[in-house]
């Protein structure tokens, strides 16, 4: 029995997106507590050859490529006994396996989104690493989560470290949510020379081992520009309430200020596995063989303000966050597409905020959109950001 409602009972988790890094990280969760966690379906987008290895450490029975023709190439290797699906139909039949207790998005880009709705619909828990989901349509998934009784749990380090400090407590009680970012390789570089940083600079993250696109946005500061809105849905507070505070050491990872100026923090080594853990075993705690924290080994942690004016990302969010309707989803889709211009060598790296902004301030707004109107947006601003890059 999968016991959804057995919390000690071991949860029967779906992963979308099991070759990225948080994919790998949650693979290791569930071979450290089997116990808690097994895994029961496993998607990827065309890393046929690491599926295929995941599919074997895990004996899955059901997986999914996105990429039709690395989907076809693999259906023909697979084992008979594997159930092998594809594209974004596949998605969505893991996201709603009978068997599936939960399932973690962790997709790259907006694919996720129509998986998760899905697998709310179908009562499962979600646990999201896919930023994009709460930008694009946080309203719409909260609603949805509310109104089919399933949880929507946090993995983004941040988040989940809001959620531990919370615990429950009434977004009334909460004075502000205060993000802590590393503030990315660029963190002291002068201003006058952000237009000169390379690709291969720019994937060079101070702290955290991530996948190409993450890594880009955690250096524009993009990263934590979709982490403010994503957590005003997460946990329903307006953006003035939300701050960010640069921390290079990412040790800290978020705090909650309450209303009595009393703040909480979550600290961990700055490892995945933490946050995917949590997501998994609450409310519940269990041991595990992570590195614990050694404060004895901790030099200093340092903390300081966010240069707004040479990294306008948060000021974009903020702005996207406070007015919402498709502005989020146009601010996550013009982003995508300048930082694979970027990637691409194509464009500089202080114009991925100026092509943002200027997709942004070409938008007619449509406020309280419906998923339809939210995935109309995302294109529109894609063509758009691509007109000005051409
Ligand atoms: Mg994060």
């Amino acid at each position: 029995m999968s016991g959804k409602n057995e919390s000690t009972a071991s949860k029967a988790v779906v992963v979308l997106g099991s070759t990225g890094s948080i994919g790998v990280s949650a693979l290791k969760v569930a071979e450290d507590l089997p116990d808690r966690m097994h895994l029961v379906g496993l998607a990827a987008n065309r890393s046929a050859d690491k599926l295929a290895q995941q599919v074997e450490a895990t004996g899955v029975k059901h997986v999914c490529l996105y990429d039709e023709t690395a989907c076809k190439e693999f259906a023909n290797l697979a084992d008979p006994s594997v159930a092998v699906c594809c594209g974004e139909e596949g998605l969505i039949e893991l996201a709603t396996l009978p068997e599936a207790d939960m399932v973690l998005i962790a997709i790259v880009g907006t694919a996720g989104l129509r998986p998760a709705l899905a697998a709310i619909e179908a009562g499962k828990d979600i646990a999201v690493a896919s930023k994009e989901i709460l930008v694009m349509a946080g309203e719409v998934v909260m609603k949805a989560a509310r109104e089919k009784g399933v949880k929507v749990l946090p993995v983004d380090s941040e988040h989940n470290a809001i959620f531990q400090c919370l615990e429950n407590r009434e977004a009334s009680e909460v004075s502000r949510l205060i993000l802590t970012a590393s503030g990315g390789p660029f963190r002291e570089l002068p201003a006058s020379e952000l237009s000169d940083v390379t690709v291969e600079q720019a994937l060079k993250h101070p702290t955290w081992e991530m996948g190409q696109k993450i890594t880009i946005d955690s250096a524009t500061l993009f990263n934590k520009g979709l982490e403010m809105i994503e957590a005003r849905w997460l946990f329903d507070v307006e953006m003035d309430r939300v701050d960010v505070i640069v921390h290079p050491q990412s040790i800290v990872h978020s705090m909650v200020e309450f209303i009595d100026g009393s703040i909480l923090a979550q600290l961990s080594t700055p490892d995945m596995c933490f946050p995917i853990q949590y997501a998994v075993t609450w409310p519940e705690r269990v041991a595990n063989t992570l590195k614990p924290l050694d404060f004895a080994e901790l030099a200093k942690l340092e903390f300081e303000r966010p240069r707004y004016e040479d990294f306008p990302a948060l000021n974009l969010a903020m702005q996207a966050g406070k007015e919402g309707g498709t502005l989020p989803a146009v601010l996550n889709a013009a982003n995508e597409i300048a930082v694979a211009a970027f990637l691409d060598k194509a464009l500089g790296f202080n114009r991925i905020w100026e092509t943002v902004e200027k997709t942004m301030m070409a938008l007619q707004n449509i406020k309280q959109p419906t998923l339809e109107e939210i995935l109309e947006a995302d294109r529109w601003a894609r063509e758009y950001a691509k007109s000005i890059l051409s």
